[in-house]
């Protein structure tokens, strides 16, 4: 850290961005407004990024295996120290909720622009963030906070008290893996046995957890923001029910059809669990919704990929506040003065294709996005660009913003159909149809409807 910085209370000058695609544009947006140096790294696939000639300085760390270049510690942290670089920006996904990386970026002097690995940790593992979501009192899934015993009739007993459908989830599951639904007792010793060994193979423990399964929720989540002063506010909700696999498809705020009043006490609950934690940075709590009630299921400790959403309707730039609390600020806004207004929805444009959802590899000859008000494209691609079968397939989100939900939806139809998008497969063709659905527009479908529906389509 230089002189000056220190003079003016700053802990950096230079953001690293460890990360790559539409969020390195969008974190170098941040950096650019808050006139912070940036340091782009890429992998060897990444070479031609657009955000890579704009960045001070541009490194390639590694090889095009996500594995030896965005995962690669010691390359990271080597790539920061020769660039003088004062903070790394993780992003979403890759090392984001890594709680020794964390650990590792502050041990070298740098600053993690995020919150801090006992956060990572506590909230990484799903068995302690339930127990400090029910300290914190956050409504939680019905189901004991800790993890299954070993024995065949305690294990009986708890999903018999629970009562069926369960679900059997690895303690530090994620991504949508390491879960099992048991609709009867007859099936449950062999659901354990299978999701313990995945549990242990993919995330190297053997820890689960049971919990009611709902069988017609939404998805609710909460974001939050906090600085190291005690501040913490939330900047309303998101429903993000349309997922097919797990994986979110579209976004919107406010969830359709929830009442600020019955949403409050979930967003102060959450406020409430932050503080209790010491949690600094932006954050995700996410709740299943059944019946009026919310249930949480997890939080993520980083920024989401759908934050464009809470950021068109709270005026909130999540990011560039993400950053500012990371130098040590304190929070600008206070919960008294948020207002959010409007309604948006944000589509992700993935690399595949539309019927078999295999990924989409190719070069983009051709290039058309939507511009006007209320409209944002959040991308790293242009004409010439070439998709690389090596990561994942989000190559856009376009997000719209209007007085009303039925507004937003008619700007979102507007904005796909003058999106153009050549010599690769995406999933355009479904987003505009899922934009004609009567159900969809009437709101409130639950998690399971994107499924369905495209199940309906291929006439099964
Ligand atoms: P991950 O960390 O893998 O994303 P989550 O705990 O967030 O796992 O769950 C992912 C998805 O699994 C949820 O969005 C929901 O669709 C489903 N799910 C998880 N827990 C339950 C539950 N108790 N009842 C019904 N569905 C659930």
């Amino acid at each position: 850290m230089t002189d000056s910085l220190d003079k003016m209370g700053l802990r950096f000058d230079t953001v690293l961005i460890a990360n790559r695609g539409e969020i390195a544009v969008r974190i170098q947006r941040a950096c650019n407004e808050l006139g912070l140096k940036m340091v782009a790294i890429c992998s060897e696939a990444d070479r031609q990024a657009s955000y890579g000639k704009a960045a001070d300085s541009f490194l390639c760390i590694g090889p095009s295996n996500a594995a030896g270049s965005y995962l690669n510690r010691d390359a990271i942290l080597l790539a920061a120290h020769l660039t003088g670089a004062g903070a790394i920006h993780p992003g979403y996904g890759f090392l984001s909720e890594n709680a020794t990386f964390s650990e590792a970026v502050e041990k070298a002097g740098l600053v993690f622009i995020g919150p801090d690995a006992s956060s990572i940790a506590t909230m990484g593992d799903k068995i302690s963030a339930k127990r400090a979501m029910i300290a914190a009192g956050v409504p939680c899934v019905p189901g004991p906070d800790t993890a299954l015993p070993d024995d065949a009739v305690s294990v009986e007993r708890v999903a018999r008290e629970i009562g069926y459908p369960v679900i059997i989830k690895a303690a530090g599951g994620g991504g949508g893996r390491g879960m099992r639904v048991v609709s009867e007792a007859g099936e449950l010793h062999e659901a354990i046995a299978l999701t313990r060994e995945e549990a242990r193979q993919a995330f190297g423990s053997p820890a689960l957890y049971m919990e009611k399964f709902l069988q017609h929720p939404r998805h609710i989540e909460i974001q939050v923001l906090c600085d190291i002063h005690g501040n913490a506010v939330w900047l309303g909700h998101r429903d993000c029910s349309m997922q097919r696999r797990h994986q979110k498809v579209v976004e919107e705020a406010p969830s359709p059809g929830i009442s600020p009043e019955a949403i409050r006490p979930v967003g102060l609950a959450c406020v409430e669990a932050c503080r209790q934690i010491g949690y600094r940075g932006v954050g995700t709590f996410e709740f299943l919704y059944e019946n009026g009630a919310f249930y949480f299921i997890e939080m993520n400790t980083r920024l989401q990929v759908e934050h464009p959403v809470t950021e068109m309707t709270s005026g909130i730039d999540i990011v560039r506040a993400q950053i500012m609390v990371a130098q040590g600020l304190p929070l600008e806004v206070r919960q008294d003065d948020l207002v959010c207004t409007g309604h948006s929805f944000e589509c992700r444009i993935n690399a595949e294709d539309p019927e078999s959802f295999l990924p989409s590899a190719g070069t983009i000859s051709n290039l058309a996005l939507p511009e006007g008000q209320g409209i944002r494209v959040d991308t790293h691609i242009h004409a010439g660009y070439r998709v690389s079968p090596y990561y994942d397939s989000l190559i856009a989100k376009l997000i719209v913003h209007a007085p009303t939900r039925v507004d937003a939806m008619a700007k979102m139809r507007e904005a796909l159909s003058a999106t153009r998008i050549e010599g690769i497969s995406t999933n355009l063709p479904l987003l505009r149809a899922l934009f004609e659905d009567e159900d969809f527009a009437r709101g409130e479908t639950d998690i399971h409807y994107l499924e369905q529906w495209l199940r309906q389509r291929r006439g099964q």
